[in-house]
């Protein structure tokens, strides 16, 4: 249980929630103590003004115990809860700094389980811990020791049902522990087909796999079920038997108290005293043992937890950053070849080229030909296998990724919106742009005409994960972001595959005096995109096939040749 460490800021709650229980329990120790006096002294020798007397002072006594009761549950709620808080964001950043291999190898949906359900479970954990951990110990061993002062003899029949109450108990955990961790297992599978089901609608529904995908639901969700109901049954079957052995053990006293009653070894209030002690004896045990059920629950949680917070990014900035002195946005591959891990094949081999300031390079190749990767490495989502990436001349390793992300505008393949205004959407590349700026980066990104035309223009909504708006509208909406940002280096992959031609070329030559003073690297699938860059580099399969000008690879690249022949074929190079 290291997460327990997540605790140490409440040390001052902890500490009140142990004297007020550790009052609690004295006053519910003390009560069936006066009790006894009442019935010995007052009821049995008709003194009413004792009566009066104590009976005031047990309320009195069970007040203060009620009321620190409610306090230590209230600031148990509070610490538990601030530990689940404190937990859940620790998880967040810490899966922030994830690179994007860490990300698929926990999996997405099991990263949200686990953020959600699994701290849940130990927050309930905590909480629990927190109101018995001190009360059950206390109650326990305190009822034992007045149990034995009220009556030496009669404590045997406790020896008697201890043993019994304990086998019941483990035998029911043991049952139950193993159940409980392959339930947490089952919630992530159901999690990971909700997901699918809920972000893939769209094919779901064209493919007509409404039917399978229920079904495949369905299997996840009984799966669940059955194991959820099979824990119950056990969980079902604790309390009654519980109650059975408390009920027997109020007979066992009650028969032999009696005969120590009827032989006068024994006074009555005292032998009622004493069933109130066993009831606490045991109450207190089976609290114990309810949470002991919990904890392996929590424990499974809290190894997943763990594995979240322990892993570490295999990313990380270097101990000592080196500042940059020149900020030009030239960018250097040195030999670069790139394994993704697991991998046989190399996603990129030997790939050296140099991207200057102020000019076009275009990264033109067949699918899977390793064209977003190279763009991947220069934002150093992965890290070169072998070789080495400069910008500036300095390695890229050796920057912060803050300073290094900085520079950069990067348009991803897939465009991503945020739920928000298409405003705030834009300022995520710079957030003190200002309006100008915003509508400038939109004018060139040819994006202020669609803009316009929705209801609340720069205000509009967009939904989540950007629904509302069309591929072509995403994308340019993603390039206006990284616009704004005014970078020294831009990264465009295969940012212009949604538009229309005319769109492509209006935003390319609106483009071009907006990226004077940078490096440009553009991915794309049609000539036409690259056709005037001023160097073309030509992938497959991770290999440089040539570099050079459209001209030039018309001339002395076969790759290149036969991708300008394909395209020609349908049309599209023109
Ligand atoms: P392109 O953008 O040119 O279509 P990519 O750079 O996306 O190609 O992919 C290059 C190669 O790397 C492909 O063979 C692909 O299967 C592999 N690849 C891409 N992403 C991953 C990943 N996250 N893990 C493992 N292999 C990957
Ligand atoms: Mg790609």
């Amino acid at each position: 249980m290291r997460l327990l460490r997540y605790l140490s800021p409440y040390r001052l709650s902890i500490f009140t929630i142990i004297v007020l229980i550790f009052l609690q329990s004295l006053s519910s120790l003390y009560l069936p103590h006066l009790m006894s006096q009442i019935v010995d002294n007052g009821v049995l020798g008709h003194d009413m003004a004792t009566i009066v007397q104590l009976g005031a002072f047990m309320l009195v006594i069970s007040i203060v115990g009620g009321v620190c009761s409610i306090a230590a549950s209230y600031f148990a709620s509070k610490v538990s809860m601030g530990f689940g808080r404190d937990l859940r964001s620790k998880v967040f950043s810490r899966v922030e700094h994830y690179t994007l291999h860490e990300i698929s190898t926990i999996g997405t949906a099991s990263l949200i389980t686990r953020t959600t359900n699994d701290i849940t479970q130990v927050q309930q954990l905590v909480n629990m811990m927190l109101r018995m951990m001190v009360m059950a110990p206390l109650t326990a061993i305190g009822g034992i020791i007045m149990a034995v002062t009220t009556d030496a003899r009669l404590s045997l029949v406790i020896v008697g049902i201890l043993p019994v109450l304990a086998i019941a108990i483990f035998s029911i955990l043991g049952r139950a522990t193993k159940l409980f961790k392959t339930m947490q297992v089952k919630i992530d599978a159901l999690n990971c087909v909700l997901r699918e089901g809920l972000t893939g609608v769209r094919v779901i529904r064209s493919f007509n796999h409404g039917a399978f995908e229920n079904k495949r639901f369905d299997v996840a969700n009984l799966d669940l079920t059955s194991t959820s109901i099979q824990v119950n049954k056990i969980m079902a079957l604790m309390f009654p038997l519980m109650m059975l052995i408390i009920n027997f053990s109020t007979v066992a006293i009650v028969w032999f108290g009696g005969q120590r009653v009827g032989s006068g070894q024994m006074p009555i209030g005292s032998l009622m005293a004493f069933i109130q002690y066993v009831m606490q004896i045991l109450f207190s045990v089976m609290m114990v043992s309810m949470m002991s059920f919990m904890i392996p629950r929590a424990s499974a949680s809290a190894v997943r937890i763990n594995e979240v917070l322990e892993t570490a990014p295999e990313i990380t900035d270097p101990l000592d950053p080196i500042e940059e002195r020149i900020d030009e946005g030239l960018i250097e591959f040195q030999d670069v070849s790139f394994y993704y891990p697991g991998a046989e094949q190399a996603a990129l081999q030997h790939v050296s080229f140099t991207a200057h300031t102020g000019e076009v390079t275009a990264i033109i190749g067949g699918t899977g030909s390793g064209k977003s990767t190279l763009l991947h490495m220069i934002a150093r989502f992965y890290d070169a296998t072998k070789g080495q990436i400069l910008i500036d001349g300095l390695d890229i390793r050796a920057m912060k990724q803050e300073r290094l992300r900085a520079k950069m505008g990067y348009v991803p393949q897939q465009a991503v919106l945020f739920s928000g205004s298409i405003k705030e959407n834009i300022r995520y590349g710079k957030a003190e742009a200002t309006e100008e700026e915003i509508r400038h980066a939109c004018d060139v990104a040819q994006a202020t005409e669609f803009i316009s035309q929705m209801p609340d223009t720069f205000d509009a909504e967009i939904s989540q994960g950007g629904t509302n708006v069309s591929g072509g509208q995403k994308q340019r909406l993603s390039i206006a972001r990284a616009l704004v940002r005014r970078p020294r280096i831009y990264l465009f992959d295969d940012s212009f595959s949604a538009l229309d031609f005319k769109t492509d070329a209006a935003l390319r030559s609106a483009l071009k005096p907006e990226i004077l003073q940078s490096a440009v690297l553009i991915v794309a699938q049609r000539v036409s995109t690259v056709m005037d860059a001023d160097q073309i580099i030509v992938l497959d399969e991770g290999k440089v096939e040539g570099i050079g000008t459209h001209d030039m690879l018309l001339q002395t690249c076969k790759a290149y040749q036969e991708i300008v022949a394909s395209q020609l074929a349908k049309g599209e190079s023109a």
